[in-house]
């Protein structure tokens, strides 16, 4: 085993959602285990400086000054980006990156990586998402199944805590749930409505990373139940979401069998061509700039999507010009990301006598249901949709005087409203791809050229959503129906998929069936950019199967000897 202070037995680039769990899964089984994080350390409650801060304890009541969204006009873009957790997004102008298209890359470099940020849907992908590129021959076929997953599905969800019903739908499988929150008595009526109307379209209640009910495992890991406070992207310090900041990477402290070392940027992965395998890796103090190699048996790349690009790109050797393992020529090739591009709102004039009482941290969920038995519209794979309803007082800042302070302190609540936004799959091309730029950054690392765009597929399934959203808003009786396509640009999804993708074959794909290179054994990718499709389903819990997966993989190979 690891013998000196710079030697482990494995090497993990990234604590964020994908690389806390392979910290989790290496640590357990007794592996001496670096994690490399290129952001600060983030200590779970301690490191969550507003979390407790009541409105108006904010300078800015919450908003972002305008110079400030000048100055960051990517991240500015995210919804989530506010005051409260302003400091856990990467400033645009800290981190520089070149579109040769336009894309909003949003990132966070810290412990636990998006993690803090996240948005907690963890549905599960079905055997149609698993199955969608051999069937329709749009990039290459995946070379595992849900089945070998569903396992890992399983082993993820019990530790993390995800809530949701078991709703036995083939498009979206059912879990280890802890039980449902509810939905609101609006969200119900539009479920009936649409299973009166539509055999094969569901509104659920969104599965969610959250702890409704702890188990032991959870109240283990020092979590306890969500409160239901709905300000989760400050961190949580009931640890009532799933953060690795709250959960794997604690517990991988706990084993003794953890380094952890923030900022550390790894710069590259150091192949040794008399060996013929990768050796360790190079890393650049993010203060001090100095560089330090760091050794192990095995390497996780768990960057997030397109840092793993980037840093799989700028490891070159004799052996690999143009990037670890890619002999196939297709690393930083088969960008793709989802659709959140359309949404339709309306207004509710019924369920006047009912109010919601409290907050839910999730909403409903319209699993996908075109081009799922068969090809029936005029593009390929599908879409899902996320649906809120809520009621909010009819007070106004209208008039002056008088007429102003009255409409201010009206109790009266006015209508519900209602909206849904699309959650479409891309399809993966050779022509969306990040590579090099000339320019560097100030860690001596080249910056990540991105060049990703939507295609005609995107626009007819656009145009499709906003259709059959519509006529499900009206078979409900919704009023004042509004339909709005953002044209917002690739990355806002914050989905960002592909690069270093699985397949059988080595001559068209990076990883093979255990998320291993197939040109290089000991370097393993289980974060986005191993994904060979993208589904219309959230992915950071596939991440999470897939990364748990892999590590099991990894430790059964090096009891035989094999790596
Ligand atoms: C507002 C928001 C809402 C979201 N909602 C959802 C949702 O509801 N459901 C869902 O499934 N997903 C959601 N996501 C996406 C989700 O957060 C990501 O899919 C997930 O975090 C990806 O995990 P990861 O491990 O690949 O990357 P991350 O969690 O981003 O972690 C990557 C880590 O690697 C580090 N790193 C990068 N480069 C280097 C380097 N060179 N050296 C060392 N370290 C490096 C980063 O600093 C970071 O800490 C959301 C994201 C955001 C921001
Ligand atoms: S909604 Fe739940 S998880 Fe989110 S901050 Fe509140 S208690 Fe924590």
């Amino acid at each position: 085993m690891a013998d000196n202070k710079n030697t482990f037995d494995v090497i993990v680039i990234g604590s964020g959602i994908s690389g806390g769990w392979a910290a989790k899964e290496f640590t357990e089984k007794g592996l001496k285990t670096l994690v490399l994080e290129r952001g600060k350390d983030v200590k779970h409650i301690k490191d969550y400086p507003t979390t407790n801060m009541m409105p108006w304890e904010f300078e800015h009541r919450g908003e972002i000054p305008f110079n400030i969204q000048q100055e960051n006009p990517v991240i500015s873009r995210c919804y989530a980006y506010k005051e409260d957790a302003a400091h856990f997004f990467v400033k645009d102008t800290e981190h520089p990156y070149v579109q040769e298209k336009p894309f909003d890359w949003i990132r966070g470099y810290q412990v636990g990586g998006k993690s803090l940020l996240w948005a907690r849907q963890t549905q599960r992908w079905s055997k149609f998402d698993f199955e969608g590129p051999a069937r329709d021959g749009y990039a290459v076929d995946w070379p595992i199944r849900y089945n070998d997953l569903a396992p890992w599905y399983s082993y993820v969800e019990k530790f993390a805590g995800i809530s949701g019903n078991k709703d036995g739908l083939d498009v979206l499988p059912d879990g280890e749930f802890l039980p449902a929150l509810d939905l609101t008595c609006v969200d119900n009526y539009f479920k009936d409505v649409v299973a009166k109307k539509y055999k094969d379209r569901h509104v659920i209640y969104g599965r969610c990373a959250h702890i409704t009910e702890p188990q032991q495992i959870h109240l283990d890991q020092g979590r306890a139940m969500c409160q239901k406070r709905t300000i989760c992207q400050r961190g949580c310090p009931f640890g009532g979401y799933f953060s690795s900041n709250a959960s794997t990477i604690p517990w991988a402290e706990r084993t003794g069998n953890l380094t952890l070392k923030p900022g550390a940027v790894v710069h590259s992965i150091i192949y040794d061509d008399k060996e013929s395998k990768a050796t360790g890796v190079r890393v650049i103090d993010s203060k001090t700039k100095t560089a330090t190699e760091y050794f192990a048996k095995v390497i996780f790349v768990n960057a997030a999507a397109l840092n793993t690009n980037l840093i799989l790109l700028n490891s070159v050797s004799r052996r690999f010009p143009n990037g670890l393992g890619n002999d196939s020529g297709v690393l930083g090739k088969y960008i793709a990301f989802h659709n959140y591009r359309a949404r339709v709102s309306a207004k509710h004039e019924g369920h006047l006598d009912y109010t919601t009482d409290g907050k839910s941290p999730t909403a409903a969920y319209i699993p996908r249901f075109r081009n799922v038995y068969k090809q029936e519209t005029g593009f390929l794979r599908g879409y899902a949709a996320g649906f809120y309803s809520g009621r909010y007082g009819a007070n106004t800042q209208e008039g002056f005087g008088e007429t102003f302070k009255a409409n201010l302190a009206k109790k009266d609540l006015g209508p519900w409203h209602v909206s849904s936004h699309m959650m479409g799959e891309t399809i993966p091309k050779e022509s969306n791809m990040v590579s090099l730029d000339t320019k560097k950054d100030e860690w001596d690392m080249p910056l990540l050229k991105i060049k990703v765009d939507y295609d005609d597929n995107d626009e007819k399934m656009v145009k499709d959503y906003i259709e059959q959203m519509k006529e499900m808003f009206t078979e409900a009786g919704f009023k004042d129906i509004n339909a709005m396509d953002s044209k917002q640009a690739p990355g806002l999804d914050i989905h960002e998929m592909g690069g270093v993708r699985m397949g059988n074959d080595p001559k068209t794909s990076m990883l093979n069936k255990w998320n291993q290179m197939h040109a290089c054994k000991n370097v393993f990718v289980t974060d986005g950019a191993c994904m060979t499709s993208t589904s219309t389903q959230n992915p950071s819990l596939t991440y999470m199967a897939l990364t748990a997966r892999a590590a099991d993989y990894v430790f059964g190979e090096m009891k035989k000897g094999n790596i």
